[in-house]
């Protein structure tokens, strides 16, 4: 896998949504997220930052 942005290389990540759990692909050198449902379900952000997200109490 080849990133579109900068042909970089692009490695398998896991990423946790609250209950979900998805893979996406990963952009080593730019860090692109290159994954329909990520871009589908969450806002577009620049970096990945999973364990910023503030945790919401039920
Ligand atoms: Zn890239």
């Amino acid at each position: 896998m080849q990133c579109r942005k900068c042909k970089g290389l692009m490695v398998r990540e896991r990423f946790s949504d609250y209950f979900l759990i998805v893979y996406a692909w990963k952009c080593i050198n730019c860090g692109a997220i290159v994954d329909s449902t990520i871009t589908h379900n969450q806002k577009k952000r620049p970096a990945p930052a999973e364990d910023s997200r503030e945790a919401v109490s039920q």
